[in-house]
């Protein structure tokens, strides 16, 4: 019998003892699981109510926290009686065990190679890296025949998810093919990472921060124009026959594996039947699309009056390079042509953060005290040691941020970011955002290696940005001393809001269009023929956009936005910008928020800090509508979240385009 305690003491600690009953005829890996949701139930009721709040913690919570675990306890007892105890699972969760360390080990010596070439790029780095992939490569085709000589069908639940993910492939089979693909995906990441355009004077740009540069801060059309295009000349035709050759390829492993095509393999993440999540991901933007077509109609109002009627007309699709962005994904640089309120106090902070001296360093400094004040971990010294925060000048590097995790043990924790910081509001957004993966590595570390992961792709990408929703309010700028005056009115708030939309709600449709190309690409209802074309119909379907000039089917302008050489998914960034909402609102219920959404700043507070880690320390061990349940408590992808935060905004808007012609058909 394992006794197992509860704490119930208002003031101080008072146990009274409880006896979980357990049935014999269980087999020793029955008997594991059972002990292993008993240490997890320990744990999370020792984390809150034991250790951090003993004094103040709510009895009530406890009686409803242990009473759900004693259900949960009971209904696995029962799932377990029902299975008939099968031998082969003791030798399954062996084979596991070692198999998780070897990953882990081989994950370790893969991300080695990847950063040392991601943070120089030579033909030398990029050959181990080659060699590094089809090493892995090799080694899981040989472990997936292995695991699959088991019957798993009597198992447990966790075990046979990690088979199933293990057994889960897209390789290819032919070594030959394996080489190809690693190389071609090494070619074309290194196309756009040294892409360089050259001007009439001889002087030569790069795409950060030169020509990202010029995107977000001139204000002339044709040169906006030429940055525009000269960047989608210079590296999208070196990789639209690549690119093709990539896709046959990705797509001859899926279906040597039983996939219709790669993106099945991709949809997989999500773990729902193939088709729902397109459903899920249409449905949610039929909920956000109006108040995305309020944005639209009022900003090319005003990109309309600030470059003239002839350049874009106030009924149509808007030029794609006027939104002071490259791939016209966030408008957030533009802020300054569409602002309401002018007069309000200003609320970008750029300027005084380079005032106030601050450089790569002190930014990621605010970052981690944020994440800590709530209760998170410190970056650990490696990080700092090792990282990558600014672009170093005697080496080619890939500028695109990105958080690293090198699987180490816990207790020692190599973690690192590689990014080419510049000294503004975005880049301090954006630093949060890779923290978040860190914090997400930092929390599941315990895990077993497979399950070292998001509870899906999305979730990893909101953790950062759920943060960083509360360190962007006025309030909290101020509190960090780099807003002097904050608005209390109404015209403030709009301002507020609107800036916020300019990142949030304008880039919804871009992250939903990228994949439906992808997933057509895979199918093959586009073809590379029709890259580009298909590209633009989404592009103008989606965004209500349109190329500034025109583009054929010689152009590749997907090849120019750094997530389709570099081959990542990226309905998860959809995914994330609906459910970061939900998870703010979640967490700030918990930090006790009164107010409107959008004023809320969980800063300081453990209780949301301890919500959110125990979503986190969740890992990939569970579907990720639990995970959804732990911290928002339901189980759905949810824009209501997202839409009551805008609300006000939604109605101002409206009030504006009184006279306008919605939409762009
Ligand atoms: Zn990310």
């Amino acid at each position: 019998m394992w006794k197992f305690w509860l704490c119930f003491g208002a003031v101080f600690l008072s146990c009274s003892g409880y006896t979980w009953p357990l049935p014999d005829q269980l087999s020793a890996a029955q008997q594991r699981e059972l002990k292993e949701l008993q240490q997890d139930v320990e744990t999370e009721i020792e984390e809150l109510c034991c250790q951090n709040e003993l004094k103040r913690c709510c009895v009530e919570k406890k009686k409803s926290l242990a009473q759900r675990n004693m259900e949960e306890w009971e209904g696995l007892i029962d799932s377990l009686k029902e299975l008939k105890s099968t031998p082969d699972e003791e030798e399954a969760i062996k084979w596991l065990e070692e198999y998780n360390e070897e990953l882990r080990q081989r994950n370790v010596r893969n991300a080695e190679a990847n950063w040392a070439q991601a943070t120089n790029i030579t033909d030398e780095n990029a050959a181990k890296v080659v060699e590094v992939t089809l090493e892995v490569t090799k080694w899981s085709l040989k472990k997936m025949e292995e695991a699959k000589k088991f019957d798993t069908s009597g198992f447990s639940d966790d075990v046979k998810r990690q088979f199933k993910m293990i057994t889960t492939s897209g390789s290819l089979s032919d070594e030959d093919k394996q080489r190809q693909l690693a190389e071609i995906g090494t070619e074309l990441e290194k196309i756009y990472s040294t892409g360089t355009v050259c001007q009439a004077d001889g002087t030569c740009l790069k795409l950060d921060p030169d020509l990202e540069g010029i995107i977000a801060k001139s204000r002339d059309y044709d040169r906006l124009t030429w940055a525009w295009l000269s960047w989608r000349d210079a590296v999208g035709p070196p990789m639209k026959d690549k690119y093709a050759q990539w896709v046959a390829l990705l797509n001859e492993g899926a279906q040597e594996n039983g996939f219709a095509d790669k993106g099945v393999l991709w949809r997989g993440a999500y773990e729902m039947p193939d088709g729902k999540l397109e459903e899920m991901v249409d449905a949610v933007w039929e909920q956000v699309k109006p108040l995305y077509t309020q944005l639209h109609a009022y900003v090319r109002r005003k990109l309309s009056e600030k470059y003239g009627a002839d350049k874009v007309s106030t009924t149509g699709h808007i030029p794609a390079h006027l939104f002071g962005n490259m791939w016209a994904q966030q408008w957030n640089n533009i802020y300054d042509i569409v602002v309401p309120f002018p007069d309000q106090p200003e609320i970008d902070v750029s300027d005084t953060m380079v005032e106030q001296g601050y450089d790569a360093l002190r930014m990621f400094k605010t970052a981690e005290e944020f994440f800590k004040s709530i209760g998170l971990r410190p970056m650990p010294q490696t990080f700092w040691d090792k990282s990558m925060l600014t672009r170093p000048d005697d080496r080619e590097v890939v500028c695109h941020g990105s958080a690293w995790d090198f699987y180490h043990l816990p207790g020692d924790t190599d973690v690192r970011i590689k990014m080419c910081t510049k000294v503004n509001q975005e880049d301090l957004y954006v630093i949060h955002h890779e923290m978040g993966h860190i914090e997400y590595f930092l929390t599941y570390e315990d895990q077993k290696t497979l399950y070292r992961g998001g509870a899906n792709p999305g979730f990893h990408e909101a953790v950062g940005d759920t943060i960083a929703l509360s360190v962007n309010t006025p309030g909290h700028l101020k509190k960090i001393g780099l807003l002097q005056n904050v608005g209390h009115n109404q015209d403030f708030e709009i301002n507020e809001l609107l800036k916020m939309a300019l990142a949030k709600v304008a880039f919804l449709p871009f992250g939903l269009m990228i994949d439906k190309w992808r997933w057509r690409v895979f199918s093959g209802d586009i073809t590379p023929d029709n890259y580009n074309t298909g590209w633009w119909n989404l592009r103008m379907k989606y965004q209500g956009i349109k190329p500034p000039v025109e583009r054929t089917n010689k152009d590749f302008d997907p090849g120019a936005k750094y997530h389709i050489p570099s081959g990542t998914p990226y309905i998860r960034y959809f995914f994330s910008f609906i459910a970061q909402f939900q998870f703010h609102q979640a967490l700030c219920k918990e930090a006790g928020h009164d107010g409107p959404l959008h004023k809320c700043d969980i800063y300081e507070s453990k209780a949301a800090g301890t919500k959110l880690k125990n979503m986190l320390s969740m890992g990939e061990s569970r579907p990720w509508p639990e995970a959804m349940k732990a911290i928002t408590g339901q189980e759905k992808l949810d824009p209501s979240a997202i839409l009551k935060y805008f609300e006000p905004l939604e109605k101002w808007l409206r009030e504006q385009n009184k006279d306008e012609k919605l939409g762009w058909d």
